[in-house]
């Protein structure tokens, strides 16, 4: 490489550092090196460099994203056994992974006893939105009324709020297993309130509507976020035995002898 190469090739990674394009920063000589063998134009040069920079731009966000939905454990569609779950449809699951509903507003609710698998479910359709490119944010609802109350008193509730109007999906995950304060509850139903028809959600919950007042508390409240919850809504329910249990029974049988006849 003679001095003027050199030269150039330092100082295009300056400029290539400056711009913020580390792919055509870390590649450029490779790819020039290969395309000068197989005889690529400048333009086919400047693509196929183009090119790389789009694909790890995209995937860097994708991890962005990922990190930034909190989500508690990685789970997929393809690990779910819908065998041992009846109840749940996997055909409109495997629409529901198209994120349409996001496009359209519209909500999720997973209802079923414990261990049935709703965090699963919940957890896969929010990566699966992620990889679709939606900004989502997973809670579980006693961990958002504690930062709610905490920001609260801190002065930055709206800055919390604005955080919040700008993701793509909400996932609030075991709503109802602790009842919430009186204050709680209508920091909680502000949140449900603000995101309707404008940013979709995913509940989770173990309670049968009826009981959802044990929550919030106040019949007026419950009253209106189940109809702002259910307006456009997929109700999803998880029936049966907790997989968990069933999982653990299972490991159990298999480390005995098993029975001559089954
Ligand atoms: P829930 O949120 O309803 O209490 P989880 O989604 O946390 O239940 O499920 C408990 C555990 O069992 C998780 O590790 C989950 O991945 C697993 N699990 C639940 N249902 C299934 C299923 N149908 N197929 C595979 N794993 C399941
Ligand atoms: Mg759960």
């Amino acid at each position: 490489m003679g001095t003027n190469e050199t030269k150039s090739a330092v100082l295009l990674k300056h400029h290539l550092k400056a711009l913020k394009l580390p792919t055509m920063h870390g590649e450029c000589e490779k790819i020039a090196g290969r395309c000068a063998q197989d005889n690529v134009d400048h333009l086919g040069f400047l693509l196929q460099l183009c090119e790389l920079e789009l694909i790890d731009r995209e995937r860097r966000a994708a991890e962005r994203r990922l990190k930034a939905a909190k989500f508690p454990s990685s789970k997929t569609l393809d690990t779910f056994d819908f065998k041992a779950r009846p109840s749940v449809n996997k055909p409109m699951l495997v629409e529901l992974l198209r994120c349409q509903y996001i496009d359209q507003r519209e909500n999720i609710l997973l209802v079923g006893n414990s261990g049935t698998g709703k965090t699963h479910l919940a957890t896969a359709l929010g990566i699966a939105a992620c990889g679709r490119g939606c900004k989502v944010r997973f809670f579980r609802v006693t961990e958002l009324i504690t930062q709610l109350m905490e920001v609260r008193e801190e002065k930055q509730l709206s800055r919390m709020r604005t955080q919040l109007s700008k993701q793509d999906l909400l996932i609030l995950d075991e709503l109802g297993y602790v009842p919430a304060s009186k204050i709680g509850a209508e920091l909680l139903f502000d949140i449900i309130s603000t995101a309707y028809e404008r940013t979709s959600m995913i509940v989770t919950t173990n309670l049968p509507f009826e009981n959802w007042t044990e929550v919030l508390g106040s019949e007026r409240l419950t009253g209106a976020a189940l109809d702002r919850l259910t307006h456009h809504c997929h109700i999803i329910e998880t029936h049966g035995e907790s997989y968990r249990l069933k999982d653990a029974r299972k490991r159990r049988r298999g480390r005995k002898t098993p029975p001559a006849t089954d």
